[in-house]
């Protein structure tokens, strides 16, 4: 049964009617809610710890060259620019390698802090890391040619002409092409698998700069430890890549076997992707992730989509809900029975294990609502911990409804749907409600002592996050979990 609270009681329509509300008994088990506590500040440690690390290895590889002595040369102009350029080569190139580990998708390091930090990390360093390489040819190129007399056009010449500079010129050229393509304001006017096809270039950039540090190089000279130090951070970022972004998904492709049983439509651009394999339940994925999937078709093989499962995976049987966005999906929702499909993951934090605090407000609009589905499911809640708001345009679009009010009933949570427009100012809500005074505090009454998981379209996400903030939830009990690139 369905109840419909009519004004003044502002609030959505709530959905479920065993549930006791915000209002009912509330968690118990205040040791849950410690140790969630004490597990969101370990993962805040380690995440800080990781923005540490990345500016200690920056350090490390500066280290290298005074290590060596270069400073000597620092008596003269050239000495200066030429000893300035060498180190902003070093940290620069090692700030590529960090960026090529945390794209690399070690699961220990998604476990720690998640894909999307580990992800954001890597496009912080992107322009720094360029930075400090155009400036190692700038400042290299002035220093040898103040060394020599001779201006920095002759001397950039020079330079080309010497053995292996020609790769590095070349890796710098893709490190350009790399950067700007992933500019936002540039990277929305591509299309993502342009997109993906220019990233590629990073790896001829960092392989590309190999050889000149090592035959050109005055740090990295045979039989010194700096260049020991140096090949043992190539091996392990370009190791990690082998590793975790082919070698594993691999493996664990061909062990788990999966393979399309059925396509089921649910809207009119939206179906639900039966999978079957073996031993799914081993691979310890937590409602709420997503997986990189690769469908074995001449028409689909070459583009991974990030897809979340839309329920617990059982040892024979897993599903994906995707909703047709662009030519990928409208391709993989018109697959046959039988398809071979590879994956890699699980990936992401926006699980009931990243809770900090004892209630769960979780807000998800259209295809979003997949992660929520599927977190519900691997949650054990207390009647009255959560409350599910799921906005939709209107009723016809709710994707999963039933299984959602079947599982709020078993756990006692609050399930609201809010339909309809969204309001004449955007925001996250339908003018409807709005208009009803609904806010993001009379749909949770608790938000104080609860973690708020969203799950939507950009746009619409950020307008509720904003509006979290203004109410005064921390950063830290807001889990988001964007399905853009
Ligand atoms: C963590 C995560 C979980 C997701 N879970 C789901 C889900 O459960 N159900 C669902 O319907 N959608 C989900 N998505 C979105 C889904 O990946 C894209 O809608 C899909 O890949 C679009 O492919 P396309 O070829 O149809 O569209 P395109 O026309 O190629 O792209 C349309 C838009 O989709 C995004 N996109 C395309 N390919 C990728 C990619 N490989 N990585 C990231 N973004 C991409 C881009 O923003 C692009 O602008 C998720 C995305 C992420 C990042």
């Amino acid at each position: 049964m369905t109840a419909t609270l009519t004004p003044p009681d502002r609030r959505p329509a709530l959905a479920t009617a065993s549930a006791s509300g915000p209002r009912g008994r509330g968690p118990r088990g205040g040791e849950l809610a410690r140790q969630r506590a004490r597990r969101a500040r370990g993962r805040r440690f380690v995440s800080d710890l990781l923005v540490w690390a990345v500016w200690a290895s920056g350090a490390a590889a500066a280290a290298l060259y005074l290590a060596s002595g270069g400073m000597a040369d620092w008596g003269s102009l050239s000495g200066v620019l030429t000893g300035l350029g060498i180190v902003a080569g070093l940290v620069g190139s090692d700030f590529v390698l960090v960026m090529l580990v945390l794209a690399a998708r070690i699961p220990l390091l998604d476990a720690a802090i998640g894909h999307d930090r580990a992800m954001g990390v890597h496009r912080q360093l992107g322009k720094p890391a360029l930075y400090l390489i155009l400036g190692h040819f700038v400042l290299l190129t002035l220093g040898y040619g103040l060394a020599q007399g001779i201006d920095p056009v002759t001397e950039t010449g020079i330079l080309w002409t010497t053995p292996d500079m020609i790769w590095a010129y070349l890796a710098l050229g893709a490190m350009v092409a790399v950067v700007i393509t992933s500019l936002v304001a540039v990277r929305r006017k591509l299309s993502y698998e342009f997109w993906y096809v220019v990233h590629l270039l990073s790896y001829v950039s960092v392989l590309g700069a190999i050889p000149h540090q090592l035959s050109a190089s005055s740090v990295l000279i045979e039989g010194a430890w700096q260049r020991g130090y140096w090949i043992a951070l190539y091996v392990v970022a370009l190791g990690s890549i082998v590793i975790f972004r082919f070698l594993e998904p691999m493996i664990q492709s061909l062990r788990h076997g999966m393979t399309v049983e059925r396509i089921e439509w649910l809207t009119n651009d939206t179906a639900a992707i039966h999978l079957r394999g073996r031993d799914l339940d081993k691979l310890r994925a937590r409602g709420g992730q997503f997986f990189y999937w690769r469908f074995w078709t001449s028409r689909t093989w070459w583009h991974v989509h990030p897809l979340s499962l839309s329920a617990a995976p059982t040892a024979t049987r897993a599903r994906i809900t995707v909703r047709v966005l662009g030519k990928g999906t409208s391709r993989i929702t018109d697959l046959l029975p039988g398809t071979r499909v590879s994956f890699s993951g699980p990936f992401g934090l926006f699980t009931d294990a990243a809770r900090g605090a004892r209630r769960l407000a979780v807000v998800a609009a259209g295809v979003g609502v997949t992660p929520v589905r599927a977190m519900l499911e691997d949650s054990r809640l207390e009647p009255g911990e959560a409350t599910v708001v799921v906005r939709s345009s209107h009723d016809d679009a709710l994707i999963h409804w039933d299984e959602l009010r079947s599982l709020a009933d078993a756990q006692g949570t609050a399930l609201y749907r809010i339909t309809g427009p969204r309001g004449r100012t955007g925001g996250w809500m339908s003018q409807r409600d709005r208009d009803r005074g609904v806010t993001l505090r009379t749909v949770f009454p608790q938000l104080d002592d609860s973690d708020l998981y969203i799950c939507g379209p950009t746009a619409w996400a950020d307008s509720l996050v904003a509006e979290a903030r203004a109410a005064g939830v921390p950063d830290r009990r807001i889990h988001m979990e964007r399905f853009d690139w």
